[in-house]
């Protein structure tokens, strides 16, 4: 009779509720695309009762409904059903509160959510859309264990007109009575394949100079490799998002690996997107471990969520379990996404403080071996499985 069994102590957690457990910090979520499908299913109902028509929305249906199993076309289905959903303030109001308590829910402390503001011809204008997402925060801040801090995008394809009134929008809100504090950065998103991100650093200096960080969409393609060094040798750049193709193999000159490696330049890291949209093969291929061995601050992030089916929580494990990371590397990763907020320093000692206690709850408390009967005290098994579920 094989006497092997996986068996956990009574203190210590697997992998993943380790990683639930986990004070998690969320840089980078879109807010459409972090929709559950949950409340794309709600969306859908309602927008049925007020188009009066079951027919035309079934086949929006079954592709939410097969959640992990979507394709990438469907992912891309998903992101344009998402746009067409979201068309009324009180859509916008109920999808930031519903993602901001599914970020409570999951374990994360602090999340800066990015958004681009639309303007739809007598439902909403771009300020109304900022507004209904900011009230709709401090309502959420009330209640559950969050903070929440907002991001405005600049989405690339839509031209630098469009980003310009953006950027004066944001503007109106450094000194607003209610929500002051509250949109600490601009994002510079959109299809990678759309626009010149060079055409945008007049706008992004002009954001800068106006106190506001920048988190922008770098390197996500092969081809953009003039752009990327136009707006890093600007020094515009605070946080760079994916860099997936960022590396010299890549065709990259050394002196940008050089300068994100000298300014610290935090990377946010999104695994299953970049997985799922086919920018990297394979988790094992991703670039993570290549900026992790040179020690560089990375910020694991979900992207959309909702589109892509994952959470928080999900990356950690999925980051820890492909590369192999330790209990100590794990809790560095939430500390570095901690420095890497757009917080001023009096709210990030605050919430580095509130980290560390967490931490240091959890330490010593992942189980990372297996172990026979024989090596652990009745008294201290939680979980046994057979044989077989161990292979
Ligand atoms: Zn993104």
């Amino acid at each position: 009779m094989c006497t092997w069994h996986r068996l956990i102590p009574k203190e210590q957690m697997d992998l993943l509720t380790y990683c639930r457990n986990l004070p998690k910090v969320e840089l980078h979520a879109h807010l459409t695309g972090s929709l559950s499908d949950d409340t794309v299913l709600q969306l859908l109902e309602a927008k049925e009762k007020e188009l009066g028509s079951k027919n035309s929305l079934c086949s929006a249906k079954i592709t939410i409904s097969k959640g992990h199993q979507r394709s990438l076309d469907e992912c891309f289905r998903v992101f344009e059903l998402l746009h067409s959903l979201t068309d009324s303030l009180e859509a916008i109001r109920k999808i930031t509160q519903n993602v901001i308590q599914e970020f409570a829910e999951d374990g994360v402390r602090y999340l800066e959510l990015r958004t681009t503001p639309k303007n739809i011809l007598g439902k909403m204008t771009k300020k109304e859309y900022v507004d209904t997402v900011l009230e709709a925060m401090i309502n959420e801040m009330k209640t559950c264990r969050i903070m929440v801090r907002l991001l405005v995008s600049v989405d690339r394809g839509r031209g630098v007109e469009d980003a310009w009134s953006t950027l004066s929008l944001a503007k109106q809100y450094l000194d607003h009575d209610v929500f002051k504090g509250l949109l600490v950065g601009i994002d510079v998103s959109g299809n990678p394949n759309k626009g010149n991100l060079a055409d945008y650093i007049p706008i992004l200096k002009e954001a800068k100079k106006c106190g506001f960080k920048l988190a922008v969409h770098l390197a996500e393609v092969k081809s953009c490799v003039e752009e990327t060094d136009a707006v890093l040798q600007n020094g515009l750049v605070d946080r760079i998002g994916h860099g997936t193709y960022l590396l010299d193999n890549n065709g990259y000159g050394i002196n940008n690996q050089d300068m994100i490696l000298k300014h610290h330049i935090p990377i946010e890291i999104c695994l299953s997107s970049n997985v799922k949209t086919e920018s990297v093969s394979s988790f094992e291929d991703h670039h993570f471990p290549v900026w992790h061995a040179l020690k560089h601050p990375l910020a694991v992030s979900t992207d959309d969520k909702g589109v892509f089916s994952t959470t928080l929580s999900n990356e950690y494990y999925i980051c820890a379990k492909t590369f192999n990371l330790s209990e100590k590397d794990i809790h560095e990763l939430c500390l570095h996404a901690v420095e890497a907020t757009f917080l001023p320093s009096s709210d990030k000692d605050i919430l580095r403080q509130m980290v560390k206690d967490d931490l240091s709850k959890l330490m010593g408390k992942l189980f990372l071996g297996r172990m026979t009967t024989n090596t652990l005290k009745p008294s201290t098994v939680l979980e046994i499985c057979t044989p077989k579920e161990l292979s």
